[in-house]
């Protein structure tokens, strides 16, 4: 490790924890640069100063930055933030695009600008280089709100080894024709920056056709998103790339996930002394009402609810399991239809109890007091709350698609089934259930492994750094 030279990275973001994050894209663009750090490199992040980050303490520099727009000049103020392992974050001021409630819209949809909004970060991510000086041995960059950096610097000739990593393909920064001025672009580089797409101009399309090297994060999920039905009409396109595309699974935090330290638990445990998990579980219950009894299988489930997280075929699946002996905790929030209908089997059923909303609290209840958690989802470029379950000796029942394939190993740490449909997740509940009743000592040696698998960052920067030297050897062979 010592021989290798220190790597200069840029990151370029719309999210990085603690600032701003509404998913898994936030953290990653939060925690990876201190881990990059503590490896010995040199790691910036720029993201916009969004209205919610201004009270977050930060430091403006002097001097105005020029961010060329394509046709012609704006200026931005640069703000300086610190992260863990005193990362620096640039925060980009632009009061016009960004001094807005919301990020990416608000509650009349996503704003009318944001073709805009983002090319404009791409930009001031490459017009930070000069203004600090600083000149990145790679830039990575994070979904489509950042992709359009190997694209401009493309266009203008530059050569520079860019990484791009693909959170969900769900999102793809897709625009009508006519924005193409909005990010100052002219029409000759519709085809040669892999800009158009259909008719319209596609952000991230453009960086999957112009980034050095491609990520995302799973290996399941990079293999699903060169087939047609995963590939949300972008298959083509990234096989193209495929020797070029790699799937990295995120980490976690694991001092914020901890059950033997969790200081939003009743009581701690570890893989050795369960007790304090049984009160847990006991807390769980009586809170939400539940009957306070610990020989039922208690199963918990915290999501968005909304298709990509199969919320229907939980839905479906309850039809037959409401009628066995278990109880439910859900947490979340999301599509009418879903809420109102959990609100209702609240009331109805004595062992189903649901809370509406964001908790952060309870979330961390139910991954420590239930006994088995649900994720049965559609797709899953990563997730997390599989591997926070794991941690808590709550074994998960995941549908076998990307990084839940990739982190869940079946009868062993948890529980994997592989049709999407409310009998196969029913099926798979009950035969969990049944471990937990039927074979305590299986089930105890099942919580023992998933509980002492590590899933921390520090494995993840190794792989990130191989990457980063990857895409500088093959940007060098480009040439
Ligand atoms: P996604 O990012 O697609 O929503 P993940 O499983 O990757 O799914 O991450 C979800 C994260 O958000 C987890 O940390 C989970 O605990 C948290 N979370 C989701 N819904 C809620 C909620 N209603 N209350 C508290 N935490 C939640």
């Amino acid at each position: 490790m010592g021989a290798m030279p220190r790597l200069k990275v840029l990151f370029v973001a719309s999210e990085c924890m603690p600032l701003v994050k509404t998913g898994g894209l936030g953290d990653v663009a939060g925690t990876l640069p201190g881990e990059l750090v503590r490896r010995g490199h040199d790691v910036r992040v720029v993201i916009p100063r969004y209205r919610m980050v201004k009270d977050y303490p930060a430091l403006v520099h002097s001097a105005p930055m020029a961010v060329p727009t394509g046709l012609d000049e704006s200026w931005a103020a640069v703000w300086e933030a610190k992260l863990a392992q005193d990362v620096p974050v640039y925060l980009i001021e632009h009061d016009v695009l960004y001094d807005r409630d919301g990020i990416y819209g608000d509650a009349h949809g996503d704003f009318g600008d944001n073709a805009r909004r983002f090319a404009f970060l791409s930009r001031a991510g490459l017009a930070l280089r000069r203004y600090l000086s600083f000149e990145p041995d790679v830039i990575h960059l994070h979904d489509w709100q950042a992709a359009l950096v190997p694209s401009l610097a493309r266009a203008a000739g530059e050569s520079i080894p860019t990484v791009l990593t693909i959170h969900n393909l769900g999102y793809q920064g897709r625009f009508g024709a006519d924005q193409l001025a909005a990010i100052g672009l002219g029409s000759e580089h519709l085809n040669d920056l892999g800009l158009e797409h259909q008719g319209d101009i596609n952000l991230l399309k453009s960086g999957l056709t112009c980034a050095t090297c491609l990520s995302t994060v799973s290996p399941t999920y990079a293999e699903e998103i060169q087939t047609a039905e995963g590939g949300a009409g972008l298959d083509g396109v990234l096989r193209a790339r495929t020797a070029d595309l790699f799937g990295i699974l995120n980490g976690i935090d694991e001092q914020t996930w901890a059950p033997s330290t969790d200081p939003l638990l009743p009581a701690r445990f570890d893989k050795d002394h369960l007790e304090g998990k049984a009160v847990c579980k006991q807390a769980l219950q009586r809170e939400l009402g539940l009957e306070v009894r610990p020989d039922v299988p208690l199963v918990g489930l915290v999501s968005r609810f909304v298709e990509q997280k199969g919320i229907d075929v939980f839905v479906d699946a309850l039809e037959q399991l409401l009628h066995l002996d278990l109880q439910f905790a859900v947490l979340g929030s999301g599509q009418g239809w879903a809420e109102r209908l959990f609100s209702k089997l609240s009331e109805t059923h004595d062992s189903f109890r649901a809370r509406l909303g964001f908790d952060e609290r309870l979330a961390h209840l139910i991954e420590a007091g239930a006994d088995l958690f649900a994720m049965p989802s559609r797709y899953e470029p990563c997730g997390l709350n599989q591997m926070y379950s794991q941690r808590y000796g709550t074994l998960p029942v995941v549908r076998a698609v990307g990084g839940l394939r990739d982190t869940v190993q079946h009868d062993r740490t948890g529980f994997v089934f592989t049709a999407l449909t409310g009998e196969a997740l029913a099926a798979a509940v009950a035969y969990a259930a049944d471990t937990y009743r039927l074979a305590p000592a299986h089930f105890r040696q099942m919580q023992r492994s998933a509980m002492g698998k590590r899933m921390g960052w520090d494995q993840v920067a190794v792989q990130y750094e191989a990457l980063y030297r990857l895409a500088i050897a093959r940007q060098a062979g480009r040439h």
